[in-house]
């Protein structure tokens, strides 16, 4: 850790969540929270919920007891959500004041509805509004290029949210033309920006006097909302030459779940209002700090939906040293993949999109990409690259790292079972917002 700055500043997350918690030890006062909150949960959960009576019947809350009592709780999953839908809410319709519906990643096919009352929204807006102080300041105008810029959407609350900081918002929406975005920087004096990491790398990666004088105004950006590669956050610091936040959350944890700090050590959690865990994704047990595994949350404060366990299918862990800006919160290091979501290659083992994220994200002049394993006698992968600047060194690296970077690719090649072929398109790709995935296909 000796290339940290001595200088950094404490997580403002611990300031905020001591003052719900109250006490002096920060983590004791926490814990005691938190059991009561849980209980809490557990108990209107399990009243006015008709999935929870039943899912939980063997529950007693009174008798939970963290860290322990969680082992005894039932998990709930993705599937459950889809397939159950209204049968998780504990208000009565009049008192929803949001609804995000999410299509399925999964085969069912099934959208998950998520549902949030006025008070829920309100604990999102007061993370976003004590969060943003990690990165920005009352003399800050952040342009927000995410969506959901109706009442109640991700970008509304966070314009709200970080007002209340003395930030001042520019709702944009996601960057479509990287001129125009570059140009709203500039017009609108922002000082720090938000987005999706790969939107946000495209931007960065843009060559022109205009992106120079507005990445130039820019002292932090922050990228959310999808799978985070490392290298690709080494690459928009030296692009920007700005800090880089990250910030981790998904709409089932009311869309803020954590931000990392300056020591840029992993996610501080809104730990008033959600209660993480790391377990063994096979087993279902609860694993120490130090160990990976799947990421699982139970909402605390939640009253439209609350979620109890619920598996979100990433992969982490808690670091074991503590963060270096003396947070007593816990740190969540980066995502580092899905529980599932690969594509097997035989014998060889499995890849994910993660997987080449990891080493394509790292070749300057890669600004996104496109996978498929087209499967058949023998399989196929085709990966084609966004150089939007003819870079064609890069397409003969981007080949090099496939084979060298990734050991199922490298072993099933040698096998002779598998052809790599790496191709370059100019123009960005579309930006969906969903989940990046390798495509398969199968020849008939
Ligand atoms: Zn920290």
């Amino acid at each position: 850790m000796s290339h940290l700055p001595t200088n950094l500043h404490k997580s403002p997350l611990d300031a905020w969540i001591n003052g719900i918690t109250g006490g002096d030890c920060l983590r004791q006062s926490l814990q005691e929270y938190q059991t009561l909150k849980l209980r809490e949960t557990l108990i209107r959960a399990k009243k006015n919920s008709p999935f929870y009576r039943e899912h939980l019947k063997d529950v007693d809350a009174q008798r939970i007891e963290l860290p322990g009592g969680l082992q005894r709780i039932p998990f709930t999953n993705a599937a459950e959500l889809a397939s159950e839908q209204g049968r998780f809410v504990c208000v009565s319709q009049d008192a929803i004041a949001h609804i995000v519906t999410l299509t399925s990643s999964g085969t069912s096919g099934e959208p998950k509805r998520l549902y949030f009352s006025a008070a829920d929204q309100e604990r999102t807006l007061d993370f976003f509004a004590h969060g943003v102080a990690t990165l920005a300041g009352n003399a800050d105008t952040m342009l927000i290029a995410l969506p959901g810029q109706r009442q109640g959407g991700v970008g509304s609350l966070l314009a709200e949210g970080i007002s209340r900081a003395g930030v001042r918002p520019v709702l944009h929406g996601l960057i479509e033309r990287a001129e125009e975005t570059l140009q709203t920087v500039v017009r609108e004096k922002a000082t720090c920006m938000i987005g999706f990491p790969v939107q946000m790398l495209w931007l960065a990666s843009q060559r022109s006097a205009l992106a120079e004088e507005a990445l130039t105004m820019l002292h932090s950006v922050v990228v959310c909302s999808d799978y985070v590669p490392g290298p690709l956050v080494q690459r928009l610091q030296a692009l920007c030459g700005c800090e880089v936040y990250e910030h981790y959350g998904m709409t089932e944890m009311g869309m803020g779940g954590g931000v990392d700090c300056e020591a840029h050590c992993g996610y501080h959690l809104r730990e008033a209002d959600l209660l993480f865990e790391i377990v063994d994704p096979e087993s279902g047990r609860t694993l120490p700090d130090g160990e990976t595994g799947e990421v699982v949350f139970t909402t605390l404060t939640r009253e439209a939906m609350p979620l109890i366990r619920y598996r979100t299918g990433d992969l982490s862990r808690f670091s074991a040293n503590g963060c270096p800006c003396g947070s007593e919160l816990r740190n969540l290091e980066r995502i580092q993949g899905r529980t599932k979501g690969g594509v097997s290659l035989g014998e060889e083992g499995k890849i994910s999109i993660t997987d080449l994220d990891e080493v394509l994200f790292a070749i300057p002049g890669v600004v996104d990409f496109k996978a498929r394993l087209v499967r058949g006698a023998n399989e196929h992968l085709e990966v084609t690259c966004c150089l939007p600047f003819g870079d064609t060194h890069a397409l003969s690296q981007a080949n090099a790292a496939l084979h060298d970077g990734i050991p199922a690719i490298g072993r099933a090649v040698r096998r002779g079972c598998l052809s790599v072929e790496v191709m370059a398109v100019s123009q960005p790709f579309a930006f969906s917002g969903e989940k990046r995935k390798i495509e398969v296909l199968t020849e008939l």
